[in-house]
């Protein structure tokens, strides 16, 4: 062990950091990023505002970012139906750093985190880096799918502080059936629960959000993200809404003036412009639902999706046609699922490509087998 390792917290060692491999290839389909870019028009609306602004930066931003909390409420309320009040709304860096709040109010040393794997890796890296004791909850293992007594059976075991739920589900794509956020609510009594819906704005229709049982739920949290339907993965803006008195928990934590000024600016105008960044949605899903209908016809086994990206199944080395995709330059996620890859929905042309490329591979690729 080098002399740092020795010194660094018994915890991380041994970890290897998060990172997808950031490649210089010409079809980028491994971080659910949107493949298109910030309109010029939005562009021009960011621009005029910063230019006004830029001469103050030498002041600290607004602590409590109050523009932009209504303007994610006014967003909200205009999606969902729900009414916010800028109490009941928080923001950070990406929808990682809200979740690294949480985390730091709610949990760490002495303390437990559950989540249902396979989900979000962020989930629990974040919560055990912070210290606090992860539990892996399992999944159908072959469907994904997570009922309501499963996962209320899995709660009572645990009695956790902390619940991770993602509804649509980062990597399987498939929402959850809606009654398990309040049966979560009931059987884990003492714990917080956050439903991460960065995928929300891809739902399939009539997908309902967990933003309209916050009025019921003090211990609910529901996160977001302008990183994926905004296509501002580049702006680093995620946010949550819940009860007021857990917004002040999290005061507790934050460093001060986390918010830049011109992030705070970036989000409010790309808020205004909501509809515009949003028309995308549509041609993605589009997209997505392309690629479920034409990885079945290849004989591979998508997973059904709301979210802008679809896992697939049936082959027989992921990690050997993750590599061939990517000779091809198509670079998509191995997320660790034997057998599975993940691909985001692009373009139509990158989705032709990447279908074109796997097509080439599947003869040799594919696997009969049956693969949970
Ligand atoms: C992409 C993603 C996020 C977004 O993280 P940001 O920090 O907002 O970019 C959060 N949760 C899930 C499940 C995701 O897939």
């Amino acid at each position: 062990m080098s002399e740092i390792t020795e010194l660094l917290r018994p915890g991380l060692r041994g970890r290897t950091p998060y990172g997808a491999p950031q490649l210089d290839v010409d079809v980028q389909l491994n971080t659910n990023e949107s493949s298109y870019p910030v309109p010029p028009e939005v562009v021009e609306a960011i621009l005029a505002e910063l230019a006004d602004e830029l001469g103050t930066l030498n002041r600290y931003p607004d602590r409590e970012f109050t523009a932009l909390r209504k303007a994610l409420g006014d967003y909200l309320h205009d999606r969902s139906g729900v009414s916010l009040r800028p109490e009941q709304l928080w923001a950070g860096n990406g929808s990682n750093e809200v979740l690294s709040h949480l985390v730091q109010a709610f949990g760490g040393p002495e303390r437990t985190a559950l989540g249902f794997t396979p989900a979000y890796s962020m989930h629990p890296i974040i919560a055990e880096t912070l210290g606090t004791t992860w539990v892996d909850g399992q999944r159908d293992r072959a469907s994904f799918d997570l009922t309501v007594e499963s996962a209320i059976e899995q709660a009572k075991g645990v009695d956790p502080h902390l619940v991770f739920l993602c509804s649509p589900n980062n990597p399987t794509g498939t929402a959850l059936p809606f009654d398990v956020v309040e049966a979560m609510l009931e059987a884990a009594p003492r714990a917080i629960v956050v439903v991460d819906e960065a995928y929300a704005e891809f739902a399939r229709p009539g997908t309902p959000t967990a933003l309209s049982l916050l009025e019921r739920h003090p211990r609910l949290v529901v996160t977001r993200t302008m990183s994926k339907a905004f296509a501002l993965a580049g702006g680093r803006l995620g946010y949550l809404a819940a009860d007021p008195e857990v917004i002040d928990a999290l005061r507790l934590v934050r460093l001060p003036y986390h918010l830049s000024a011109p992030t705070q600016t970036i989000a409010r105008v790309a808020l205004e412009h909501a509809d515009r960044l949003l028309e995308t949605v549509e041609a993605i899903k589009d997209q997505r639902d392309r690629l479920v209908t034409e990885l079945t016809a290849l004989g591979l086994r998508p997973v059904p999706s709301d979210a802008n990206f679809v896992l697939f199944g049936g082959l027989a080395d992921a990690a050997a046609t993750w590599q061939a995709l990517l000779d091809r330059g198509v670079l998509v996620r191995d997320v660790g699922i034997p057998h599975h890859l993940r691909v985001t929905a692009g373009t139509p042309e990158e989705t032709t490509r990447f279908l074109t490329a796997l097509a080439e591979l599947v003869p040799t690729h594919a696997t009969t087998k049956e693969t949970p």
